[in-house]
């Protein structure tokens, strides 16, 4: 779950609340949230520190803090990053809080504990070997291709793949192959230029389209302020197994590609095209 959507709705949606503040305190619930470094040595860092800017890469969030270090945020499974004015707005399963300078709490949102904080000197270690972006302007239909050469694996896991592009996962996968007509499982190798050009384009619509719907809450998504998403409204396969295509009415039927749950139509999607 939260996918490039989710989590650039997150950013967009914290970043008011947070930029040029300070943190105040940090309250751990879980401490095996913290990843690196000790988690000793994430406190006694982190306080005191302002966070001058916060971007997004693949589905990792980046904040910039005033002494050059980076906290670096993923969501994972089930995370979600929910803004509060005080203590009794804490969300269940909250398993950190960030507290601000300006009175903001940031609840660290967790129920099955997947979600990880890192703070570290430089985030490229971290974030340096995903994939292009795919919303950026570098990220054409050539360098779509140029990947794609020579691959042998099956299209729905390799557009998972964060090496590969950066911040698609299972969801929006699922939708950019049933939008160009691609079964999940068809090898890259053997696609069209017209079918790769197909699939430029569509991954990108269906991204833009998702971020204006402020992400899919298909499980436990939620923005920082609490409320869903509206993406998942708009979703032709993913999640929707057993409902009728919306293009020719043939059921949607789920596989399972490299042990990701898959969503396709079988008709508008064949095997051998
Ligand atoms: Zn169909």
């Amino acid at each position: 779950m939260p996918e490039l959507p989710e989590v650039e709705t997150v950013k967009n949606e914290l970043s008011p609340y947070i930029i040029g503040h300070c943190i105040s305190g940090i309250t751990l619930l879980w401490e095996g949230i913290v990843k690196e470094p000790s988690v000793e040595e994430f406190c006694s860092c982190l306080i005191g520190q302002r966070i001058t800017d916060i971007a997004r890469r693949g589905k990792y969030l980046i904040f910039s803090l005033s002494n050059d270090e980076s906290l670096i945020v993923h969501l994972k499974m089930t995370g979600s990053l929910i803004v509060g004015r005080d203590l009794s707005e804490e969300p269940r399963f909250t398993r950190a809080i960030i507290q601000l300078d300006n009175g903001i709490h940031i609840f660290f949102r967790d129920p099955r504990k997947f979600g990880a904080l890192r703070l570290v000197n430089d985030s490229s270690r971290i974030v340096g070997k995903l994939g292009p972006e795919p919303l950026e302007a570098d990220f054409t239909p050539q360098v779509l291709a140029q990947r794609l050469a020579k691959r042998k694996a099956p299209m729905k896991a390799l557009l998972c793949e964060q090496n590969f592009i950066a911040g698609i996962g299972s969801m929006y996968a699922d939708e950019a192959l049933f939008a160009t007509g691609i079964h999940p499982m068809r090898s890259a190798e053997n696609l069209s230029d017209e079918e790769i050009e197909r699939l430029h384009r569509a991954i990108r619509e269906i991204l833009w389209a998702a971020i204006e719907n402020k992400g899919a809450s298909v499980n436990t998504y939620f923005r920082p302020d609490g409320t869903k998403g509206t993406a998942h409204c708009d979703f032709k396969v993913a999640h929707r197994g057993g409902e009728l295509c919306v293009v020719c009415g043939a059921p949607v039927e789920r596989i399972v590609v490299r042990s990701r749950g898959s969503y396709f139509c079988p008709r508008c999607q064949p095997e051998k095209p």
